[in-house]
C-alpha cells in the first residue's frame, strides 16, 4: 500500500512524459482504465482495490511455448479475483494458463492474489529473498504475534500503549495477510526471470520494502517499476519492526542507482506509464530532502519530542487531528524513517531511552 502523499511540490521537474494517456485519463475521470494491450505479447490489466489508489495494475506475458507470466496480482479479495480472472479472459487467457508469478513486494496489493493463482494454475511464485523472509516469518504467519509487535514498536516511537491497540486494530483483522503465499523462487538483484522469451532482469530496489524488485525488459527497454517509482505519488517509506536500520536511506539508494538509467517506459504499478525516469527520480529525491529539512526544524523547535509528537508538527495531506488511525500508523513510521536518516547524516541525536526523543546534534 501507499498512501497519498503527492510529491510534487518541491522540486518540481518538467520532463516526466505520461505514455499510458488511457490511464490517466481514467484517473482525471475517476474510473478504472481498460485492460490494454503494449505490445504484441504484453498487456496491462487493472485489478481494482479500496483507497486512494484505486487499482494495481498487473503485467501479463506471453511465454514462449505456451502460457502466460505476471508480475503482481492484485489485493487478495474476491472483486479483485473477479477483475483478474475477467482481464485474463479478455486477452484470451485464463488463470489456468499463469505459469509464472513475479511480485515486486510483499504488501498485499501486489501479493494477495499469488496463493489463489497458485491453486488455481500450480504456477510458481517469485519474489526477493529479503521480502520473502519477512512473508515466511513466524511473526508474520501469526496474527496475534504480528499484531503485538506493531503495538510494541509503535509504543517505542512515542505512541500511547492503547492508542498504538487502536490503531493497529485486532488480529482478526490481520489473518488474511498472516495467509499471503509464501514464495517457491527466490531472484536477486542480475538474476533473470524464468519468463520463456523475455529479458527480465530483476533489479532490487530496496526502500518501499527491503526486498523490493524493479524488472528491466532487455529486449525492449522497458522497466517495470513496482512501487519504487510512481509518476503522481511518493512511496509510503516508513520504519517497520521487521524492516532495516535506515529504510530512507536504502531508498534514495536505490533511487540514484536507477537514475543514471533511462528506460524506453516506465510501467509502474499503480497510476500511470511514463518516460523520464531521469527526472521523476530527481524529483523523489528532491522531496525526501525537502522533508528532511522541515522534519529537523521541527526538531528545532521541539527539542527533546519523540517521533510521535513530531509527525504532529510536519505537513501531511490533510490536517493532522483527521488523519485516520492506519494513515496515522504510516506517517509516524515515515517521520521516524526521515529521523533514522537525519542520525546517520549526523545531524540530530535521540537520548538513547527506551522510547528515544530526538535533539538537534551539537555542531
Ligand atoms: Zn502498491
Amino acid at each position: 500500500m501507499v498512501p497519498a502523499v503527492p510529491s510534487g511540490a518541491a522540486g518540481r521537474v518538467q520532463d516526466v512524459d505520461i505514455t499510458g494517456t488511457a490511464q490517466h485519463e481514467a484517473w482525471l475521470a475517476r474510473a478504472i482504465p481498460p485492460v490494454e494491450q503494449l505490445r504484441g505479447d504484453l498487456w496491462s490489466i487493472p485489478v481494482p482495490m479500496g483507497g486512494p489508489l484505486r487499482y494495481v495494475s498487473v503485467y501479463a506475458f506471453a511465454l514462449d511455448g505456451g502460457g502466460l507470466g505476471l508480475i503482481d496480482t492484485g489485493w487478495g479479495s474476491d472483486e479483485s479475483w473477479t477483475a483478474l480472472q475477467a482481464g485474463l479472459d479478455s486477452i484470451g487467457g485464463s488463470v489456468a494458463d499463469v505459469r509464472g508469478v513475479l511480485v515486486t513486494h510483499l504488501h498485499y496489493d501486489h501479493l494477495g492474489l499469488a496463493e489463489r493463482l497458485r491453486q488455481a494454475s500450480g504456477t510458481w511464485v517469485a519474489m526477493h529473498p529479503a521480502d520473502a523472509a519477512v512473508v515466511g516469518s513466524a511473526e508474520h504467519r501469526d496474527p496475534a504475534a504480528f499484531v503485538a509487535a506493531e503495538i510494541d514498536f509503535l509504543v517505542s516511537l512515542g505512541a500511547d500503549r492503547d492508542e498504538a491497540a487502536a490503531d493497529v486494530g485486532p488480529a482478526e483483522n490481520m489473518g488474511h495477510f498472516s495467509r499471503m503465499a509464501v514464495p517457491d523462487r527466490l531472484l536477486t538483484h542480475g538474476e533473470h526471470a524464468d519468463f520463456p522469451g523475455w529479458r527480465l532482469r530483476a533489479v532490487h530496489t530496496p526502500g518501499h520494502t527491503p526486498g523490493h524488485l524493479c524488472f528491466h525488459e532487455e529486449r525492449t527497454g522497458l522497466l517495470f517499476s513496482g512501487d519504487h517509482v510512481l509518476p503522481r505519488i511518493s512511496p509510503n517509506i516508513s520504519s517497520t519492526h521487521s524492516g532495516t536500520p535506515d529504510p530512507l536511506r536504502d531508498y534514495l539508494d536505490s533511487l540514484a542507482a536507477m537514475g543514471t538509467e533511462e528506460p524506453a517506459e516506465v510501467l509502474p504499478a499503480h497510476e500511470w506509464r511514463f518516460r523520464g525516469l531521469r527526472s521523476r527520480t530527481a524529483e523523489l529525491t528532491a522531496h525526501h530532502e525537502h522533508r528532511l529539512g522541515e522534519l529537523l526544524g521541527a526538531i528545532r523547535e521541539n527539542p527533546g519530542s519523540t517521533p510521535w509528537q513530531l509527525a504532529a508538527h510536519l505537513t501531511w495531506s490533510r490536517p493532522w487531528d483527521q488523519y485516520e488511525r492506519r494513515m496515522r500508523i504510516f506517517a509516524v513510521t515515515e517521520t521516524d524513517a526521515h529521523l533514522r536518516l537525519l542520525a546517520s547524516r549526523g545531524l540530530v541525536v535521540s537520548d538513547g531511552g527506551t522510547v528515544p526523543t530526538w535533539t538537534p546534534a551539537a555542531r
